[in-house]
């Protein structure tokens, strides 16, 4: 099913982008259009996605989620800040593209060890809050590296940090304390450019 993402195209449509976002999510069907606006507008909500593929029952209330009806009818469409549908479907094409890679691969475990330790020692660790943030939630573990975050989030981006931490494209929204241009990772920041790729 990665195909779908990866093979969508610029010359597609918005109903299309819709049955390729379905069919890689696992629901064998057109996603809602709200979704696919949301999931462009919205990375954690798109992360949030992938982690619940093949998984009906948490899509759905992903899809159902208060916020996502936001993005219905033409207040999904305002909230894409009048782009051109043309423009529209360019952006989806080139998120699907970045979630298809994102979505398949995880980090070594020494990266993922150094940065779960960041984030157990990140003030910006925190409780999660939110319907979405709860649903995506790992179960704890203080023994198994991947899984010693358990449910908590980044205050920053909002991620849940035991997936966000597992993801290749991912990166901590924070500068680190002590070295300039370096997040809290200790990675390299990246440039605005890069992030919104
Ligand atoms: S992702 Fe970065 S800012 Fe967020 S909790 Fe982890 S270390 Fe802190």
């Amino acid at each position: 099913m990665i195909k779908e993402l990866l093979e969508a195209k610029e010359t597609d449509s918005f109903d299309e982008l819709c049955v390729r976002l379905g069919n890689f999510l696992g629901i064998g069907k057109a996603v809602p259009p709200k979704v696919l606006l949301r999931a462009i507008d919205d990375p954690p909500f798109a992360d949030n996605l992938i982690v619940c593929r093949n998984t009906p029952g948490f899509l759905q209330s992903l899809f159902d989620d208060p916020k996502t009806a936001q993005y219905d009818g033409d207040a999904g469409k305002k909230k894409e800040d009048g782009k051109s549908n043309t423009e529209l479907i360019a952006k989806a094409a080139t998120a699907f593209l970045k979630w298809g890679k994102a979505g398949f691969s995880t980090v070594d475990e020494a990266t993922l060890e150094r940065r779960e330790n960041a984030c157990l020692a990140c003030p910006n660790l925190s409780e999660p809050k939110n319907k979405l943030q709860k649903l995506v939630a790992v179960k704890l573990d203080k023994e198994r590296v991947g899984r010693r975050t358990g449910d908590k989030t980044c205050k920053i981006c909002g991620c849940n940090v035991a997936r966000k931490i597992k993801l290749p494209g991912e990166s901590c929204p924070d500068s680190h304390p002590a070295i300039e241009g370096m997040t809290r990772w200790n990675e390299p920041q990246r440039v605005a450019a890069a992030v919104a790729e």
